[in-house]
């Protein structure tokens, strides 16, 4: 069984005047879309992971205050609001792995194989990409779907994870 894991489609990664922009992350919205109606009628399993921080997150130390639980800027982006049968995970870190019930989640449905997109390529996504695999989950990305801080960390996280977690990119 495959799932589609959507990673930080939230306001305050997506929309233009954003604390954490990045840049061209609005683009992914159709190919997004794409892959859960896809899954959808597949009766694939769709799931958000998701920014939740806490005001004082020690994250901010390193990046602007951003998706604080509760807020606006927290919430999935408007064109992609998650369904009812959608599951949403929260976390605080890069990871969705890390001290979350991502991996629980994906046992219980029998998934072995993880279908990503979202962003940021290089941060987020690479480092879900990199548990997964770790748990020995198969990884399939969408090209389309996901956005790097730039073009060339989008390239290099691509690369990344096809040389070291044989990740297909689709
Ligand atoms: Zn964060």
């Amino acid at each position: 069984m495959e799932a589609l894991i959507i990673v930080d489609m939230l306001n305050d990664f997506v929309r233009k005047d954003a604390p954490l922009y990045v840049p061209g992350a609005e683009n992914t919205i159709p190919a997004i879309k794409r892959e859960i109606e896809r899954a959808d009628k597949q009766g694939i399993p769709v799931i958000y992971v998701c920014d939740a921080h806490d005001p004082d997150d020690e994250e901010f130390s390193i990046w602007p205050a951003h998706c604080v639980r509760g807020t606006e800027g927290a919430q999935v982006v408007d064109e992609l609001k998650p369904k009812k049968h959608h599951i949403i995970i929260e976390k605080t870190r890069y990871s969705g792995f890390f001290r979350t019930n991502l991996e629980e989640t994906l046992r219980n449905l029998n998934v072995d194989t993880v279908r990503l997109v979202g962003v940021a390529t290089n941060i987020c996504v690479l480092y879900t990409a990199a548990d997964a695999f770790m748990r020995g989950f198969r990884i399939l990305v969408v090209s389309d779907g996901v956005e790097g801080l730039t073009p060339e960390d989008k390239e290099w996280a691509l690369k990344q994870m096809k040389n070291l977690f044989l990740a297909e990119v689709v």
